[in-house]
């Protein structure tokens, strides 16, 4: 009898996800006929999104209002579709440096706009309405910042409540009283789901409510959608979903929206391999924020599991860019075997709108419990300092001629110039360019230095590293975007 029941609880539940499930593959396959492309990279800005806003300002299907400015005067607008009576909230980039999606709810919103998914589109609009806040912290998108104009971080002044972006964020939750709200993020691509080399492409939380961790109706119900959302990313980035740790912020907007009633998901937008201005995530949001939504209108939520919501893998931050292993190193007549943690770090240009590298080495040692999104065992090289190429160029034109192949197979690193010009923030070539007095420092390897060297192995330098990214000499690419100056 008891294996009966349990049938058809499993059976009923798995009518529901696997409705979802179809629509979800349909979502994914024909994203690229809803993508707005007009927001292609992750430097986008409020005038970016405007022209957006006023084409659904104009469009009848939508409701567009201006519910609040940023401090800089900047409108925070809200876009409602649907007549439904269950209210699901989205916000985006409260945090202005943390942009997909801000783009995902653009792409989401041109979904709504055409004239495909008939049937699903129906569903969701008589049972629902959507409410899209995208890009609450403009100000900070502005400047590529995660902080406001006045300096804060608008995720903890839910209860202050000092900032007008905080304050609209509040009293439109307050005015639509919303079922689900959808706290939308990004994350470090550094995280990894635990004990994995796996990035955290997207994690989750379902925010507490309280210190004791209570799970009441709303906060299960967010545990349900979450599940139902980690389904989907497992068919798309398996194995890369973290959950975050749920110890109870009082100041945070998604512990408190929890609070106030609205079941509240957390999503954080991560790494994901080769995908730098994060394009695949942001179709990754898309299609499973989207799957979400229609899965809330049919309610098949409903008969998902909670316990499965704990099995998904706790977030942890154990990830480099590159990782070089066993590497021999010399230090004073002797030598180490040393493993090296690289970032490759953005650094903005003055506008904002795209950025150049200047990395560092993190960490040193045994790093045996990180990872990386690329990984080199280096165990058979022995780590060499690059020198300075001995004849001194005039112009940027001459050092462009160079064969920077050559160069580093000979252990080049460096291109000395007669001078180098003003307006010049970083090299564009493969090799750091240096002003006629500069004198390299001797390679000493330590956390906070450029990682700049050679591998070399039976007298031959086989690899570069070159402003922390790594040149495998026995091929003919060599990927570094830039090179830095050193006056
Ligand atoms: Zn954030």
């Amino acid at each position: 009898m008891k294996q009966i029941v349990l049938a058809i609880v499993c059976s009923f539940s798995f009518i529901g996800m696997s409705q979802s499930t179809d629509l979800t593959s349909q979502l994914y396959d024909t994203y690229e006929n809803y993508k707005e492309t007009s927001i292609g990279k992750r430097r986008i800005k409020r005038a970016d999104i405007q022209p957006l806003i006023d084409k659904y300002s104009s469009n009848e299907k939508f409701k567009v209002t201006t519910v609040g400015k940023s401090i800089g005067g900047k409108d925070l607008s809200l876009i409602s579709i649907g007549s439904g009576k269950t209210n699901v909230f989205l916000w985006s980039q409260m945090h202005g440096d943390e942009p997909t999606a801000t783009q995902a709810i653009f792409d989401i919103l041109n979904f709504f706009n055409s004239v495909d998914f008939k049937v699903e589109k129906e569903a969701i609009l008589a049972n629902l309405t959507v409410h899209f806040l995208p890009m609450l912290n403009p100000d900070g998108a502005e400047l590529f910042q995660r902080r406001n104009l006045l300096g804060i971080d608008i995720n903890r002044d839910a209860l202050l409540l000092q900032s007008p972006e905080s304050k609209t964020l509040k009293r439109v939750r307050d005015s639509l009283d919303a079922d689900f709200g959808f706290n939308l993020h990004d994350q470090s691509t550094y995280y990894n789901a635990e004990r994995t080399e796996k990035p955290a492409t997207i994690s989750y939380l379902a925010p507490a409510y309280n210190y004791e961790k209570d799970i009441n109706e709303t906060r299960g119900n967010a545990m349900k959608i979450i599940v139902f959302m980690n389904d989907i990313l497992q068919k798309y980035a398996p194995g890369q979903v973290g959950r975050y740790n749920d110890d109870f912020e009082p100041r945070a907007f998604g512990d408190n929206i929890q609070k106030w009633g609205t079941s509240t998901i957390l999503i954080e937008s991560g790494g994901y391999p080769e995908d730098i201005e994060k394009q695949e995530i942001r179709k990754l949001n898309y299609t499973s924020i989207l799957s979400a939504i229609y899965t809330i209108a049919k309610k098949s939520y409903e008969t998902i599991s909670i316990e499965e919501y704990e099995k998904i893998p706790e977030n942890d931050r154990k990830l480099f860019d590159l990782k070089i292993t066993n590497a021999n190193y010399n230090l004073m007549g002797n030598s180490y075997t040393i493993d090296l943690g690289i970032n490759q770090i953005e650094v903005d240009y003055p506008e904002h709108d795209s950025f150049w590298y200047s990395s560092r080495i993190l960490d040193q040692g045994d790093l045996s419990t990180y990872y990386g999104y690329e990984t080199l065992d280096a165990s058979a090289y022995t780590i060499k300092q690059a020198n300075v190429y001995p004849k001194t160029l005039n112009s940027l034109a001459e050092v462009k001629a160079l064969n920077f192949k050559d160069l580093l197979q000979q252990g080049y690193g460096f291109v000395r110039m007669t001078t180098i010009p003003n307006n010049e923030i970083n090299s564009p070539f493969p090799v750091h360019l240096i002003g006629p007095k500069y004198k390299i420092p001797e390679l000493k390897l330590e956390p906070g230095i450029n990682p700049t060297f050679l591998l070399e192995k039976d007298g031959k330098f086989e690899y570069a590293v070159i402003n922390g990214f790594l040149v495998d000499l026995k091929t003919e690419s060599i990927k570094v975007p830039n090179g830095m100056i050193y006056k």
